[in-house]
């Protein structure tokens, strides 16, 4: 009897040993490949739910895009918090909700177009490219235009069309646009994208110099009403618009 037990305790103590070690490399697993997967959820859950938006599509591309990606290595454990970080060239890739808010108030369809004034890291734009059919971006500062342009194309997001030039004129080419998306800062809206915006479509930019007010654009029977959504703070809109 006293063997048996002994034997007992043996085998109950190997048992809990090894689901001890099946239990450590379990977790071990889910930290080493998946960190980004953790922060990505814990964003999207205490940025962007916890501020009300609530669009399946917009929170489903913030929980695939893996935006440490887009920002430099050396940041890459800060790209999941809650503000903006610099990318290089003095610009910068814009805080996670405001990405989420714009894309949120675009009310965009899967079968919308859109254009997008600002790549900057591409990161809005790989959001943009989960929730509809074919998005063109443009960048005035050229080394950004063409890594963005690269990191896109190698991360497969292939429906992004990137341009470098002044988004101040628009992409002529390829209008109307079913939604426009500013991510740089002009004092008035450029009147080339109000013209290639489409019949019903949104544009959406924070305007202003100092202070900017995020502002949602809608052109419906070809008049455009306007609503002030947030105050916000982007880097200003270079190029033509300095002229104006
Ligand atoms: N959407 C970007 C962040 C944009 S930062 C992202 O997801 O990372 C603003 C960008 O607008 C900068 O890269 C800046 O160079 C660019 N920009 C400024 N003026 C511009 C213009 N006239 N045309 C196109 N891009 C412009």
């Amino acid at each position: 009897m006293r063997r048996t037990g002994w034997r007992a305790c043996l085998v109950a103590a190997l048992a809990t040993a090894v689901l001890a070690v099946t239990g450590c490399a379990a977790r071990n697993n889910r930290n080493d490949l998946a960190w980004d997967v953790v922060a990505r959820h814990d964003m999207v859950r205490s940025q962007i739910e916890a501020r009300g938006i609530a669009d399946e599509r917009v929170i489903d591309a913030m929980l695939k895009v893996e935006r440490h990606r887009f920002v430099p290595k050396a940041l890459e454990k800060l790209a999941y918090q809650d503000h903006p970080l610099p990318i290089g060239e003095g610009q910068t890739i814009s805080q996670p909700y405001i990405v989420a808010l714009m894309t949120d108030r675009l009310a965009l369809r899967p079968t919308d177009r859109v254009l997008e004034i600002g790549t900057g890291s591409g990161y809005q734009a790989a959001i943009l490219s989960l929730i509809v059919d074919e998005v063109y971006t443009i960048e005035i500062v050229e080394p950004l235009a063409d890594s963005s342009a690269a990191l896109l194309d190698r991360l497969g997001y292939k429906n992004v069309h990137v341009r470098h030039g002044d988004g101040f004129l628009g992409w002529p080419e390829t209008a109307p646009f079913d939604a426009i998306i500013v991510t740089c800062a002009p004092p008035t809206v450029p009147e080339p994208l109000i013209a290639q915006l489409a019949e019903d479509g949104r544009l959406i930019v924070p305007l202003g110099d100092d202070f900017q007010v995020l502002t949602l654009y809608r052109k419906s029977a070809g008049v455009l009403t306007q609503e002030e959504i947030a105050p916000v703070l982007f880097v200003p809109m270079k190029g033509l618009i300095e002229n104006r």
